[in-house]
């Protein structure tokens, strides 16, 4: 098997240190969802950037393995994610992918139940949530402690998969004050990473903007099937470019 050539880039995030990435790319890329590994080391890159930035200013990351604290809340994918994720599922061995599915059953039930299902199918069919609107349905997604599908003996199962908003998250306050969110005093400290691959992916068709399409990933399966790429074949080192400089005009200086 032959594997994708490697390729390197440099984001000039504050014209101090430039982030160096290598990564793999497919010599050609049908969608976003050809360039995803290359988006994740992305990310990863970042939140490593970020992670090193406190450390020197003397506040640690409290987030680590056995921490599923986040897991809990209600986690926007993009559909090229959402995609991806159910791809992952039909990877899986019949009986890991069936456990799986049942959990993702179980959650959409509950969800149903509680009448928050059809508040979430029509609050995330918009393309832009207001603020406000986000936050009740976070806050009431919170509320039913649904855990993540993927969750198993309180770790990511799907680790390497895992969607972007996990991969960006980040506090820096004590665990115990996530197993508090969206309480009365909101005090945990949650850090806001120089640049956004979640949304940029979002708004991504592969070859520049498209209309931004997020949704809970309790619902990714489900919406899956109605979730057609348009294909917009591109070099894989191309299409990534392309990503960067979309993602490269929402640059901001946080950490
Ligand atoms: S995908 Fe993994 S990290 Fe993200 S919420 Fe689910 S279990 Fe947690």
């Amino acid at each position: 098997m032959t594997s994708n050539p490697r390729r390197t880039f440099i984001l000039d995030f504050d014209g101090e240190s430039p982030l160096r990435l290598d990564c793999e790319l497919p010599a050609m890329a049908r969608s976003p969802l050809d360039i995803l590994p290359a988006v994740f080391a992305l990310a990863d890159a970042i939140h490593t950037r970020s992670a090193a930035a406190l450390g020197r200013m003397g506040r640690t990351v409290s987030c680590g393995p056995g921490c599923p604290a986040c897991c809990n809340q209600l986690v926007p994918v993009s559909a090229w994610e959402a995609l991806h994720l159910a791809a992952v599922i039909r990877s899986m061995e019949p009986p890991r992918r069936h456990r799986v599915v049942r959990r993702f059953a179980r959650g959409v039930e509950r969800l149903n139940d509680a009448g928050l299902l059809a508040a979430l199918e029509r609050g995330f069919r918009r393309h832009t949530l207001e603020p406000r609107v986000l936050a009740g349905l976070q806050r009431a997604y919170w509320n039913l402690r649904i855990p993540c599908p993927f969750l198993e003996a309180n770790a990511c199962s799907i680790h390497p998969h895992r969607p972007l908003a996990c991969r960006a998250y980040m506090v820096t306050s004590a665990p115990a004050r996530c197993a508090a969110l969206y309480g009365a005093e909101q005090s945990h400290e949650i850090v806001l990473h120089a640049a956004d691959p979640a949304s940029t992916l979002a708004a991504f068709s592969g070859v520049g903007i498209t209309r931004t399409r997020v949704l809970p990933l309790l619902l990714s399966l489900s919406a899956a099937p109605s979730l057609r790429p348009e294909p917009a074949p591109l070099p894989g080192d191309r299409m990534f470019a392309r990503f960067l400089d979309l993602m490269a005009a929402s640059f901001v200086r946080r950490v």
